[in-house]
């Protein structure tokens, strides 16, 4: 008996842990995102806007039915729909996004430093797919059509591409207000100021003038 306590004790204690590694439940109704505000303070996420001063244009947002031009080099576009767009969003911990795909358009391998995802095929067939961590390197990859859901945990590398002639469209949920992108392309081969040739010649295991020809795409 008092070893079964102790272990719903260890369960609470890490259920209450995972809650406080993301987002924290609010304290109030809401907390509408002041992006005015210039105070010196910093706080996790946005200062908020005096609540008797929210109106429905604070939690609204219209144009997810506009499809986003693919017309880019890897034929796929995001439209963000998170606390940048919907400023009642702030600390609620949740977000949305458009996909769109040209045909056999991708969005590259990215990761989402604060976000699961949660994909829904809205138009089309997608090959998706997203790696465990190291050592093992997995890839969890399936090809999903209109209608169907695939989920990619928080922090892991994913990518999404379309494979059909015709256009695709998905729609994604995010688990924080503000996922985040690393988009691993752009930021190994294209970062500001760029890492260095020698680093990334040992990293990818190939001659430096191979490296200098990616990052001059980016
Ligand atoms: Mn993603």
């Amino acid at each position: 008996m008092g070893n079964q306590i102790l272990l719903l004790i260890t369960f609470l204690a890490m259920t209450c842990a995972l809650v406080i590694a993301f987002e924290p439940s609010p304290l109030q109704d809401f907390c509408v995102a002041d992006t005015t505000s210039s105070g010196s303070y910093r706080i996790n996420g946005f200062p908020c806007l005096d609540s008797k001063l929210a109106t429905a244009e604070h939690f609204f947002f219209s144009g997810l039915h506009i499809p986003g031009n693919t017309s880019n080099p890897v034929g796929g576009k995001v439209t963000p729909v998170n606390v940048g767009q919907i400023p009642g969003l702030n600390t609620l911990g949740i977000s949305l996004a458009r996909i769109d795909y040209a045909p056999w358009g991708v969005i590259p391998p990215h990761t989402h430093p604060r976000a699961t995802e949660i994909l829904t095929v809205l138009e089309g067939s997608l090959n998706v797919g997203f790696v465990t961590s190291n050592p093992n390197n997995k890839l969890i990859s399936k090809v999903l059509n209109k209608g169907d859901v695939f989920v990619f945990p928080v922090g892991l590398v994913h990518y999404q591409q379309n494979v059909g002639n015709g256009i695709a469209i998905s729609l994604s949920s995010l688990s924080s207000q503000n996922p985040g992108v690393n988009t691993i392309a752009n930021a190994v081969f294209g970062s500001n100021p760029a890492i260095s040739e020698d680093v990334l010649a040992k990293s990818f295991q190939v001659d430096k003038s191979v490296i200098s020809s990616i990052q001059a795409k980016f």
